[in-house]
C-alpha cells in the first residue's frame, strides 16, 4: 500500500478485512510502498514519515498483526532497490509501455511530469517487491492482474536465462525426495494420462497434488514444479493473481470512497464528526420535504446501508422511504449507530499505538529486519545465478 497517511473506511473494506483473514491462512508479508509513492510523488517526499507511522497504526488499529504477518516498509529493505536494478536489466522497454496503466496514469495525473525513468520503471520495482519474497500467491483485483502479469514474465524471463545452472538436476532430485519419489512419479504419470487432454489441466492436477504438501514452503513446491516442467531451475518463482472482490465501500457522495473525492469517513474520525458527516449526506433528491416519498436507489445513504445494516432492517427502511413513512433522519441513524460501533474498537487501538511511537517502530524495525533476512536469501541466489557472487 502507498503511504497516503491516514486510512478510511474503504481502505478497510476494500483491502484490510481481506488482510485479516489472509495473515491467519499464509505466511503474508503486508508492506508500505514508499518508494511507489515517489514514482509519481516526487516532489513532495517530506510528509512520507509521518504518512508511513499514520499507515501503520491504522493497519495495527485495524488487526493486522505484527505476530501472524511480517510487516515493514520497502526503503528499510534495500533489497528491493538492488533486485530492482538486477530485474530492469532484461526487462524490454517494450513491456513497459505496453502496462495500461502507464499512459492512463500519465493521462490522469497531467499536472505532473510523469516522462520520468522511475514512472516508467514501476512495474519492475513492484515485480521486485513480489520476487524479492518469491510470493507464491499476490492478492489483487480484476485491473491489477496485467500488472501481475508483467512480474511473471520478468521471473519467466529471469528463469529463462539464468535458471539452468551444472549440477541442478542432483538438487531437483533432492527435493523430490522431499515429497517422497512416490509423489513425484504419480505427478509424472497423471502428466502423461492428462497430456492428451489438454496441458492446462494436467498442471491443475499436478499442482493440487504439489500443494497438499504441507511440509514443503511455497518456494520449494514452485521450484520442484519448474523442474517437473522441464528440468530447469526456478530461481524466481512466478508468482499466481489471487482475486480479491473489488471494493464495494461507497463514499458519502455515492461515488467510490476516496481521500481525492473528499468523500470520505476516516478510520480516526472523532465520533461527533462521523456523525455530522453521515447527517449532512445528500439523500434522493425527490425526498425534498418530510413528507415527499422517496427511492432508495437513487440514495447515497442506501448504498452505505448494504454494508451495515441487517436486511430486516433495511426492508423496513426501504419501505419507509418509499411511503414517506421516515424522514433521511430516522433512516440515517441507524447507519451512523452501525459505523460507529464499527470504528469504537479501531480508534481504541489506534489510540493505544499513537500514544506509544517506541512501540510502532519497534514493530516496522522488526518486521523490516525479518523481511529483509527473507529477501537477502533471494538476492543471494539471484546474484550467483548472473554470476554476481565473487
Ligand atoms: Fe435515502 Fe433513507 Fe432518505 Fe430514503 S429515507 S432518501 S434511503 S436517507
Amino acid at each position: 500500500m502507498r503511504p497516503t497517511g491516514r486510512l478510511h473506511l474503504g481502505h478497510y473494506h476494500g483491502v484490510l478485512k481481506n488482510w485479516l483473514e489472509l495473515q491467519h491462512s499464509y505466511e503474508c508479508f503486508f508492506f508500505i510502498a514508499d518508494w511507489h509513492a515517489l514514482t509519481t510523488h516526487y516532489e513532495t517526499p517530506l510528509d512520507l514519515g509521518q504518512h508511513v507511522t499514520d499507515m501503520v497504526i491504522d493497519w495495527l488499529a485495524a488487526g493486522v498483526s505484527p505476530s501472524a504477518a511480517t510487516v515493514f516498509v520497502q526503503s528499510r529493505v534495500p533489497e528491493h532497490a538492488e533486485l530492482h536494478l538486477l530485474l530492469s536489466m532484461i526487462t524490454p522497454l517494450g513491456w513497459l509501455e505496453r502496462v495500461p496503466t502507464y499512459k492512463d496514469q500519465q493521462e490522469q495525473l497531467r499536472e505532473r511530469d510523469l516522462a520520468t525513468y522511475g514512472f516508467l520503471g514501476y512495474p519492475v520495482l513492484q515485480s521486485a517487491d513480489v520476487l524479492a519474497y518469491r510470493a507464491g500467491l499476490v492478492p489483487v483485483g480484476e485491473d491489477q492482474v496485467a500488472h501481475l502479469e508483467v512480474t511473471r514474465e520478468i521471473a519467466r524471463r529471469f528463469n529463462h536465462l539464468y535458471g539452468r545452472e551444472p549440477g541442478f538436476a542432483d538438487k531437483a532430485e533432492a527435493a523430490i525426495d522431499k515429497i517422497g519419489k512416490k509423489m513425484a512419479r504419480r505427478y509424472r504419470d497423471l502428466r502423461k494420462r492428462f497430456q492428451e487432454q489438454g496441458e492446462g489441466e494436467a498442471l491443475d492436477v499436478a499442482r493440487a497434488l504439489l500443494e497438499g504438501q504441507q511440509n514443503l514452503s511455497l518456494a520449494d513446491r514452485e521450484r520442484l514444479f519448474g523442474y517437473l516442467e522441464g528440468g530447469g531451475k526456478i530461481i524466481l518463482p512466478e508468482p499466481q493473481p489471487m482475486l480479491t472482490p473489488t471494493a464495494k465501500m461507497p463514499g458519502l457522495d455515492g461515488r467510490k470512497m476516496s481521500k481525492s473525492y473528499n468523500n470520505a469517513i476516516s478510520l480516526r474520525s472523532e465520533p461527533a464528526q462521523v456523525d455530522r458527516q453521515i447527517r449532512t449526506m445528500p439523500t434522493d433528491p425527490a425526498r425534498v420535504r418530510r413528507t415527499d416519498p422517496g427511492d432508495p436507489d437513487k440514495c447515497p445513504v442506501w448504498a452505505l446501508h448494504q454494508v451495515y445494516t441487517p436486511e430486516e432492517t433495511r426492508i423496513e427502511l426501504a419501505h419507509g422511504c418509499r411511503t414517506a413513512g421516515i424522514g433521511c433522519l430516522d433512516c440515517k441513524r441507524p447507519l451512523i449507530e452501525g459505523v460507529l460501533a464499527e470504528l469504537a474498537p479501531i480508534q481504541e487501538r489506534a489510540r493505544e499505538y499513537a500514544s506509544d511511537p517506541g512501540l510502532v517502530r519497534s514493530i516496522i524495525n522488526e518486521g523490516s529486519e525479518a523481511a529483509r533476512e527473507e529477501a537477502r536469501e533471494t538476492l543471494d541466489e539471484v546474484r550467483r545465478a548472473m554470476g554476481l557472487d565473487y
